[in-house]
């Protein structure tokens, strides 16, 4: 006997309202669907431990298939079913959930049930204009029934002969949403959101996932050549990776997965969005930014955990609890295992350090939880390549490196090449540079310098090499004040180019550098700091970059000088010895270099 009724919504057009704003991805009409054939399918597994379905089970494989030529869609499992009676429960109450029911009654017995997507069954609307459900319940006795509704809040059921056990849904699409019926599309679907269901998928007689992913096991029986086929698995072109975590918590929430580190190179943003999220294997999304902390982003793999709430909003997830607890979860993991690699394996550890490096200092720099734990494992590396943590190589260098005040002075390069002469002249004072040229080092030193008492930073090209690390010893000047004063002025005069060269003089060793351009701390970290946030059209930014120009007063040069009168002979001396000094640091271009250069071609 067919029968008609109405489903009790409130509104009258709940389905347009579906079609429309529910989610502005269509196709996820098919992890719904999908899902509930699995819900359905391991409700049965669980009846059948129990003693509650009788019977042999037999294959319980789902099967999706398109009918191109009716335009059609079937999603076919051999799962629990329904009666007549919970059709009209589960079905026709919308957004009824039974998976709660069922969950509360089972709960020990660790039935995997999927559902809490938000409107589930309805989503069908979204891609058909007609919804079929044909049904058989899994309980003795029981008679097939057919479920059918237009769109509108009126539905049809009705007997209809049905042999297997479990449920046939059957959507015809509507005009508007015809890309769907389309094989290629509906495998691609499947690939994204049913890879990794836990229930056998059928499209086009073969299967289309992999019911007991790696993440799924216990770690302990995982090796690692499984770890890396997994990871090909999920990332086909990609290198091998260096290391991984698996996540396996139970309590106070669930989560499981794998996290990936890649060989990160020396940039990081065309690696991000690589972390899917899953709910008990089904596909959620992968922009996970508010589950996983930022630096973390760089990371690959999975995490799967249904206690993260799956449609709300984000301001909504960045307030759950859950969710807080995950991220320090995951945070705490991946500061272990680094500290254990560390630990375990020094060598090992170092070899690693140029690919995790910049990720280090990232999570250093943005987690604060993550930096007291990261602050024991984070390297250093200096000019000969060895590698110390920040501790070690304070210890290492503060038996020279120590300044009048007492403060510890870190000296480093973020281009060894082109500082080599300002490397060169620290060298023969015994002092060791670090090398500093990651993308993210700059930062990372504005920002972990005050949290360590004691030590300064500076690029070895700020200051001249006496006041680079100020021990207060007093050169004696052969030069007088007098000649001094004029030394500077002489040069000013001549090449000050409107401030952008301050000439002083110092009384340095004999045989060091008769002239070096610096760029004082200070300044040049305004300036990048600026160049960071975008401001370089205000003053700072469009002057040229100035530098101070250090005439060490006790070079033979500055005596020679000093003893010349104002002459054709003086002027060249001095006009070849700044081009020397700016050419040394790359600074002599354009013109001036061509200039220079024929000039001491002239000469040969
Ligand atoms: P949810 O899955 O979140 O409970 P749905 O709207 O997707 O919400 O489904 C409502 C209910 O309909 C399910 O809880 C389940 O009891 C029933 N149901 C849906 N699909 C099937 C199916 N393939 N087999 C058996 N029962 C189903």
């Amino acid at each position: 006997m067919a029968t008609k009724g109405n489903i009790s919504v409130h509104t009258e057009n709940i389905f347009p309202i579906i079609k429309k704003f529910l989610y502005s991805d269509h196709e996820i009409f098919l992890r719904e669907l999908v899902s509930n054939a699995v819900d359905a399918t391991q409700k049965l597994k669980t009846l059948a431990s129990t003693g509650e379905a009788k019977g042999e089970l037999g294959d319980l494989k789902i099967t999706v298939k398109v009918d191109k030529e009716a335009k059609t869609l079937h999603i076919i499992d051999k799962g629990i079913g329904m009666t007549e009676e919970e059709v009209g429960k589960y079905i026709n109450q919308l957004a009824f959930s039974s998976a709660e029911e069922f969950l509360e009654k089972y709960q020990d017995k660790g039935a995997q049930v999927i559902g809490h997507f938000g409107l589930g069954f309805y989503s069908a609307f979204m891609v058909a204009e007609r919804v079929e459900l044909i049904t058989k319940s899994y309980k003795e006795g029981s008679t097939g029934v057919k479920w059918s509704c237009d769109g509108s809040t009126q539905f049809e059921i009705s007997d209809e002969e049905k042999e297997e056990r479990g449920t046939e849904i059957i959507l015809h699409f509507a005009e508007d949403s015809l890309e769907f019926n389309d094989s290629f599309r509906i495998k691609t679907i499947l690939d994204k959101y049913c890879k990794f269901l836990p229930v056998e998928i059928e499209f086009e007689e073969k299967l289309i996932n992999n019911t007991k992913p790696l993440w799924t096991k216990a770690p302990a029986e995982c090796t690692k050549e499984e770890y890396e086929a997994f990871y090909k698995e999920l990332y086909p072109f990609s290198e091998t990776p260096l290391f991984w975590i698996h996540l396996n918590v139970d309590y106070p929430f669930k989560l499981t997965g794998i996290l990936y580190f890649p060989k990160i190179k020396n940039e990081f943003e065309p690696t991000k969005n690589k972390i899917q999220l899953y709910s008990n294997q089904v596909f959620v999304t992968d922009s996970v930014q508010d589950i996983v902390p930022e630096f973390l982003m760089l990371l690959h793999g999975v995490i799967d955990s249904p206690d993260i709430p799956l449609n709300v909003s984000r301001s909504y997830l960045q307030s759950d609890s859950n969710v807080k607890k995950i991220n320090s979860h995951i945070t705490k993991k991946v500061a272990d295992k680094m500290e254990e690699m560390f630990k375990s394996d020094r060598t090992e550890y170092n070899s690693k350090w140029e690919s995790i490096g910049t990720f280090v200092k990232y999570g250093m720099i943005s987690e604060e939880k993550f930096y007291e734990r990261a602050v024991k494992f984070c390297l250093l590396q200096n000019k000969p390549g060895d590698y110390f943590t920040i501790n070690e190589y304070k210890e290492k260098v503060a038996p020279v490196q120590t300044d009048k005040d007492g403060k510890v002075v870190f000296l480093y390069s973020n281009d060894m090449t082109a500082h080599d002469s300002f490397v060169r002249t620290v060298e023969k004072r015994g002092y060791d540079v670090m090398k500093m040229d990651g993308v993210l080092d700059n930062h990372f030193i504005s920002n972990i310098e005050h949290k360590f008492e004691g030590v300064v930073w500076k690029r070895v090209d700020s200051e001249s090499i006496d006041k680079l690390i100020d021990k207060d010893v007093k050169n004696e000047s052969v030069l007088n004040e007098v000649d001094q004063t004029s030394l500077k002025e002489t040069f000013d005069k001549q090449f000050a180019n409107n401030g952008q060269f301050k000439f002083e003089t110092e009384a340095l060793a004999p045989d060091d550098q008769f002239m070096t351009l610096i760029k004082p701390e200070w300044e040049r970290r305004m300036k990048e700091m600026q160049k960071m946030q975008g401001m370089s059209m205000d003053i700072f930014g469009v002057m040229p970059d100035s530098y101070n120009v250090v005439i060490n007063s006790n070079h033979a040069l500055s005596l020679k000088l000093a003893g010349l009168a104002e002459s054709d002979e003086r002027t060249k001396l001095m006009k070849q010895s700044f081009d020397l000094a700016r050419l040394s640091q790359n600074l002599l271009k354009g013109e001036e270099l061509t200039n220079f250069i024929q000039r001491n071609i002239d000469q040969l």
